[in-house]
This record gives C-alpha cells, sequence and structure tokens, in this order.
C-alpha cells in the first residue's frame, strides 16, 4: 500500500505550540510528516535555516514519524519529490482564510494530483503566531505559554 506522506510547509522562524500541536495531530493521520522549512520566504528571517532545521527537528525528535527538511523549490515539486500527496496548512482564524484559499487554489492549478488539506490546532493555541512571539519577546515579554523552552532560550540569546 502507497504510504501516505503530508508536507507541513511554512517558515517555523520560530516554531511554535500552535505548529507543534498541529503537527501532533497530523502524525496520527498519515504514515510520515515532513515539515518543510521554505528557504525563501517573503518574510525577513529572523533564525537562519539551519536554526530553524535543528530547533525544530530537536522539538520533534520524539514523534518517530515526523521529519524536518528545507526546500527552495516550488512547494509542489517538493511535495511530489517527497512523495507526497498532501500538504498541509493550519487555519486559525477566518484571517488566515483568504491567502490560505488562493496558495492552495495556485498549488493545484501547479499541481492537480497533490490536495492541501486545512487543519486548526486546539482553542488554548489559535491565537499564535511566529510573528507575535518574536515581537513580544523583542520587548522583554513571556512567551513561556506559546513556545518551547528550547525555543523560547534560543532566542532569548538572539535579542
Ligand atoms: P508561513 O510563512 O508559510 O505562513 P508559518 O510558519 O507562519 O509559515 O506557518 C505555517 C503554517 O502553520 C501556516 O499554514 C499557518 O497558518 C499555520 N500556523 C501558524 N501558527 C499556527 C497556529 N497557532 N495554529 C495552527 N496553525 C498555525
Amino acid at each position: 500500500m502507497t504510504k501516505k506522506i503530508a508536507i507541513y510547509p511554512g517558515s517555523f522562524d520560530p516554531i511554535t505550540n500552535g505548529h507543534i500541536d498541529l503537527i501532533k495531530r497530523a502524525s496520527r493521520l498519515f504514515d510520515e510528516v515532513i515539515i518543510g522549512i521554505t528557504q525563501n520566504s517573503k518574510k525577513t528571517a529572523f533564525m537562519s535555516i539551519d536554526e530553524r532545521i535543528s530547533l525544530s527537528s530537536e522539538i520533534l525528535k520524539e514523534i518517530d514519524n515526523v521529519k524536518v527538511l528545507s526546500f527552495g523549490t516550488l512547494l509542489v515539486d517538493f511535495a511530489q519529490a517527497q512523495n507526497a500527496q498532501v500538504i498541509l496548512r493550519g487555519l486559525r482564524a477566518v484571517s488566515d482564510f483568504e491567502y490560505e484559499f488562493q496558495l492552495s487554489g495556485m498549488n493545484k492549478h501547479l499541481n492537480a494530483n497533490i490536495e492541501t488539506l486545512f487543519m486548526t490546532p486546539a482553542e488554548q493555541y489559535a491565537n499564535i503566531s511566529s510573528s507575535l512571539v518574536r515581537e513580544i519577546l523583542s520587548l522583554g515579554g513571556d512567551v513561556s505559554h506559546f513556545v518551547p523552552k528550547a525555543v523560547e532560550t534560543l532566542l532569548k540569546t538572539r535579542l
């Protein structure tokens, strides 16, 4: 039987408890979940790609069927190269919808064989975003409820 593989792409700058909640849920639905960290994000990267990979790998190492890779190609090409059938994206609020709808439409146009699936996090994670975590930290706020300890520690050394 074909392995069911999902790609969860994003900047993960940094990985948050919201991302992790989604990854844990997805790991129970798919044979393999590949975290695809984008190399060429429009956003200005806070952490280097290597830092994001090693931090995410360390945090997710206990989940056997999850692996972390980075990619600099079209997402659908990366998904195809990894034999993934599904692109996974998170929806936190209605405000995420418009962009995500557009993105999934473009990806379907580029490769109709790959489906985009949306998942929502547990309620307590719905307001977490990487950009807010960076902002709160830079202003000296407490982010311990939003990110794992390892992320908080590394980010603090960066400020
Ligand atoms: P991108 O730069 O591609 O938006 P992110 O790392 O910010 O990358 O997010 C990757 C994916 O995870 C996106 O689909 C985003 O909507 C989703 N996501 C981000 N934060 C959360 C959260 N707290 N709960 C659920 N999904 C989330």
